[in-house]
């Protein structure tokens, strides 16, 4: 049951949203996931190990959104644990969680599953699980857990290897080759989404520290997880974990390792970055484009609602030409289906989820395009899926040079595959604006001659001092800077 839950989000995620995403049982998500480079993927490619069988209960994943209700939490967590009591015996358990989910009784809801798999299964089953690198991982979850991969990649390109990896350690497990024993390292620190991609330092460097920690016999695994600043939970940061055959104390050893050199890099987890108008006056200036503009405040991967209307209201007011971007506007696709290809509509956009993402803005323009939204992407750059059904989509010429791709669903943050499939061509545009801070950049820094990410306002800003947390541990850098470790 994978989410990633922004608590900060006002909506609550409900059983209908996963319902509507999906809640796949059995060879259902073989069909949707085995050709896929999603962790469940790599978890299916398992059965392909000689001796192994895997069998698939139940997964679901929604969208990044508010907390989850106490109903979906425990209808779909209850239905799970029913097929694992139902279809027993097992050998091992795999857990496709995605390590930052929150609902409304357990703000550590990861930890919970993995504590009502235990129980249900016993103390001798081993269990694996492989979140994503945006997981608060928790004592609640690596105690109820015996192997726990994450992901090494930011944007995400390594989900199927990973989960193998995850479900070959519990298969020697249970073959009795390896005793595994972890240990978890949680320093005070954030590191600000705005610095977790691993392509560049600090985390560059801080992957590669995983490298030498498995190099020794014995070791058998080692995860960074960058956390997840948008749930306001207690394990809310950075995580370090070792794996070891058998040795606690080489485990501990190792994963406090990682984690203070990690800490002692800690002055570079938070950057300045531009405001709207600094963004927009600088790609304004910018020889020749596109420049793509990272809509930090409205990240859609990390629960925001697609439709900031704040870098579309300054570039109008700056006269910004040659512009593009999406905003997921159901009323205004709607409208200009209405009216047809070829119409001129006059309507407002954008900013009507909340008021933490602009205003709506009045845009007059032409119809140009309509499509069912459907996109397939085979590539491994989508979020991991190979076909995405957007729903109704529309592209709306406006003036003053705009080009808006209105949607339906959460959709055009991660793949250059929905403007194509509209017949849009970025790499023809002076400004092109994406809706997340690290996954859009494998579909977007082939074509763009710089990119660029914006301190926008929104449930993702990258201005973490705008929430009030509740949960989060005190002290936690960089919110007091005196903390130690
Ligand atoms: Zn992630």
């Amino acid at each position: 049951m994978a989410h990633e839950t922004n608590t900060f989000a006002r909506h609550l995620t409900d059983y209908d949203d996963f319902a509507e995403s999906g809640i796949l049982r059995g060879d259902q998500i073989v069909r949707d996931y085995a050709e896929s480079h999603a962790t469940m993927a790599g978890f299916l490619d398992a059965g392909r190990l000689s001796g192994v069988d895997v069998i698939p209960l139940l997964f679901t994943f929604t969208d990044p959104k508010g907390t989850i209700t106490r109903d979906a939490f425990e209808r779909i967590c209850v239905e799970m644990l029913q097929l694992l009591r139902d279809q027993g015996p097992w050998d091992g358990v795999l857990l496709a969680q995605h390590g930052a989910a929150v609902s409304e009784d357990y703000p550590d809801m990861d930890g919970e599953v993995a504590a009502r798999v235990r129980a249900l299964i016993g103390p001798n089953v081993p269990i694996g699980m492989a979140p994503d690198m945006h997981a608060n991982l928790s004592a609640r979850m690596i105690d109820n857990v015996d192997v726990t991969v994450v992901y090494r990649t930011n944007p995400h390109l390594d989900p199927r290897p990973r989960a193998l990896e995850c479900a070959d350690l519990i298969v020697r497990t249970v073959r009795g080759e390896i005793r595994p024993v972890q240990a978890l390292e949680m320093p005070p620190v954030v590191i600000n989404i705005v610095k977790q991609f691993t392509g560049e330092e600090p985390m560059r460097g801080i992957v590669t520290d995983i490298e030498a920690v498995i190099q020794p016999a014995g070791m058998l695994s080692a995860s960074v997880a960058e956390g997840y600043p948008y749930a306001d939970v207690a394990e809310m940061g950075m995580a370090f974990l070792a794996i070891s055959d058998g040795d606690a104390i080489a485990a501990r050893e190792a994963a406090r390792w990682m984690a203070r050199r990690a800490w002692d890099k800690r002055a570079d987890f938070t950057a300045d970055t531009p405001s709207a108008d600094e963004a927009l006056a600088a790609a304004l200036a910018a020889p020749r484009g596109p420049v793509v503009l990272m809509d930090v405040g409205d990240n859609i991967g990390g629960g925001s609602p697609a439709d900031s209307t704040v870098l579309l209201e300054a570039a109008k007011r700056l006269g910004v030409r040659s512009y593009l971007q999406t905003l997921r506007d159901p009323d205004a696709v709607s409208t200009c289906i209405v009216a047809g290809i070829g119409a001129t509509v006059s309507l407002e956009v954008g900013g009507k989820t909340d008021d933490l993402h602009g205003r709506p803005v009045a845009v007059t323009g032409t119809v140009r395009r309509i499509s069912n939204g459907e996109i397939e992407e085979l590539t491994h750059i989508y979020g991991c899926f190979q076909i995405f059904d957007g729903r109704l989509t529309v592209v709306l010429e406006a003036t003053d040079d705009h080009t808006l791709v209105l949607t339906t669903r959460l959709i055009g943050k991660t793949s250059i595959q929905l403007m194509y499939s509209v017949g849009v061509r970025p790499e023809t545009k002076h400004v092109v604006v994406a809706k997340g801070v690290v996954s859009p950049r494998p579909a977007y820094e082939p074509i763009a001659a710089q990119v660029v990410l914006v301190n926008t306002p929104g449930v993702t800003t990258s201005d973490l001092s705008r929430f009030t947390y509740r949960r989060r541990r005190r002290p936690l850098y960089p919110f007091e800077q005196d903390a130690e470790y």
